[in-house]
C-alpha cells in the first residue's frame, strides 16, 4: 500500500458504468460485474471518505487521496481494524484437520479456526490447497529493446501511439526510455498479452504506429505537398507532421534518407519509406524490465472455483480468497486496488455472515 501510486496511493477509478468499468480488466472482469454492483467504486470511494480520507478525481479518471500520501489510506484502514494484527508471520502451511483449519507459521507456530481468509496476493503455500492455480505471468511491464538508437531519444513522449503485436493493438501516451520503451500504452499491451509475451520469452517484435490519426497513405501524401512546398529545405530539419526533431531524424534514417537531402531530392518511394516508418516503425524487444518490477501479477486461483458472491471457494467449505492472489488483474488506473477493495469487502461480510 504505502508504495502503491509512487507513494500516493491511485485506489480507484471513476465510474460511471460498471459494464465499461470491467472493461480494464484483462483476467477477472465478467466475474467482478456482480461484487462490483454491491461494493464497487462509488462504495469505495464513500467509504474513505467517510473514514476521514477525502479524495481527489484527476482528468484521466484516477482517484488519490487529496493529500497525495498513502499513509492516509492506511491509517484509515488500520483505525477500522479490531482484529489481531501479527507482522513478520509467515504462512508456511494451510491444512484442514477436524473440520477446522490448521495454520502453519513458518516459526512453527500453529493457529486454528472454522473458517479463513486468503489475501496473501500470492504465495507458494496456496499451492497445497487443493484449489487450480492458473500460471503465474508478469504484467504491467515495460519493454527492452535492442535499438540503441530509439533508446537514444529518451525522455521523448507521444502523445497518442498505437503500438501492436500480432493481433493485439492499444492506443495511447509512449514514453521512449533509455532501455526501451514504457507509458500507458505498453503498460496496456503488456497486461493485455501478459501470457503470449510471457510465452515468447519477452523476445518479440512491436510495431509502433507514432500516428495513428492519420492514415499511410494521408501521411505520405503530406511528405508529398511538403515536397512541392518546400523543395530546397532539408528534409532532417523539420517534421511537417509534428514530431520532435530528434525522433523525427530518426524516421528520416531509418527511411533511408539522408537529414540532409533536400525535399526536392526526394523520390517518391523514399517518402513512401519515410510515411512506413512513421504509421508501422518495426521495435525489436529483448526482454522486459527486471522480474519483481512489475505492478501485477497475471494468474492465481482459478476463478471458476470461487464463488463470486460469498468470494468462498467452490471446492473446500469456509475457505475464501480476496485481492490478488485470485486470477485477477487490470490495467493501470486504480483498478488492480479497486478489486482488493471489493473481494475484501464481501468476504469479510461472508465470513462474519452479514
Ligand atoms: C509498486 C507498485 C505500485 C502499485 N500501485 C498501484 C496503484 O496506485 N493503484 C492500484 O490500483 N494498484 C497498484 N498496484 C497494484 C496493487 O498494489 C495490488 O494489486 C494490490 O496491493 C493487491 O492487494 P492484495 O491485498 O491482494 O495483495 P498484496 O498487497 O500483495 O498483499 C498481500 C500481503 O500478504 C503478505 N503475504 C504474502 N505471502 C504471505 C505468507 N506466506 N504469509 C504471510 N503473509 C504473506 C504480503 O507480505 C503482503 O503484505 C501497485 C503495485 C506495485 C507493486
Amino acid at each position: 500500500m504505502r508504495v502503491s501510486g509512487g507513494g500516493r496511493c491511485n485506489l480507484t477509478h471513476e465510474c460511471s458504468d460498471i459494464r465499461e468499468f470491467v472493461k480494464n480488466y484483462p483476467r477477472g472482469g465478467r466475474e467482478l460485474i456482480g461484487p462490483f454492483y454491491r461494493f464497487g467504486p462509488i462504495e469505495t470511494i464513500e467509504w474513505f471518505e467517510s473514514h476521514g480520507v477525502p479524495l481527489v478525481t484527476l482528468d484521466d479518471g484516477c482517484l488519490f487521496p487529496k493529500s497525495d500520501s498513502s499513509e492516509d489510506v492506511i491509517n484509515a484502514l488500520l483505525k477500522t481494524m479490531t482484529a489481531e494484527i501479527r507482522t513478520n508471520s509467515e504462512v508456511f502451511k494451510i491444512f484442514q484437520y477436524l473440520e477446522k483449519f490448521e495454520v502453519e507459521l513458518a516459526s512453527g507456530d500453529r493457529l486454528s479456526c472454522k473458517k479463513i481468509l486468503v489475501a496473501t496476493g500470492g504465495g507458494a503455500f496456496i499451492e497445497g490447497l487443493g484449489h487450480t492455480i492458473e500460471p503465474c505471468v508478469p504484467s504491467l511491464f515495460t519493454f527492452n529493446t535492442s535499438d540503441k538508437e530509439l533508446a537514444s531519444l529518451s525522455g521523448i513522449v507521444v502523445k497518442e501511439v498505437c503500438v501492436s503485436v500480432g493481433k493485439l493493438r492499444v492506443a495511447g501516451a509512449l514514453l521512449i526510455t533509455h532501455s526501451g520503451v514504457s507509458g500507458p500504452a505498453v503498460l496496456r499491451l503488456s497486461s493485455l498479452g501478459a501470457r503470449t509475451l510471457a510465452e515468447t520469452n519477452y523476445r518479440f517484435k512491436v510495431k509502433i504506429n507514432w500516428l495513428p490519426a492519420q492514415s499511410e497513405k494521408e501521411i505520405f501524401q503530406t511528405l508529398e505537398k511538403q515536397k512541392g512546398t518546400s523543395p530546397k529545405k532539408q528534409v532532417g530539419t523539420w517534421s511537417p507532421l509534428g514530431l520532435s526533431s530528434r525522433h523525427w531524424k530518426l524516421l528520416v534514417a531509418r527511411a533511408g534518407i539522408d537529414e540532409k537531402r533536400e525535399w526536392g531530392g526526394c523520390s517518391s518511394k523514399a517518402l513512401r519509406q519515410l510515411a512506413a516508418q512513421v504509421s508501422g516503425f518495426v521495435l525489436p524487444i529483448i526482454g522486459k524490465n527486471r522480474h519483481r518490477e512489475e505492478f501485477v501479477t497475471c494468474g492465481g486461483i482459478r476463478l471458476k472455483e470461487v464463488n463470486f458472491q460469498t468470494l468462498e471457494s467452490r471446492l473446500i467449505s469456509g475457505l475464501y480468497f480476496a485481492g490478488e492472489v485470485l486470477d485477477i488483474d487490470a490495467l493501470t488506473g486504480g483498478f488492480n486496488l479497486q478489486s482488493a477493495w471489493t473481494t475484501g469487502h464481501l468476504s469479510a461480510l461472508s465470513l462474519a455472515e452479514i
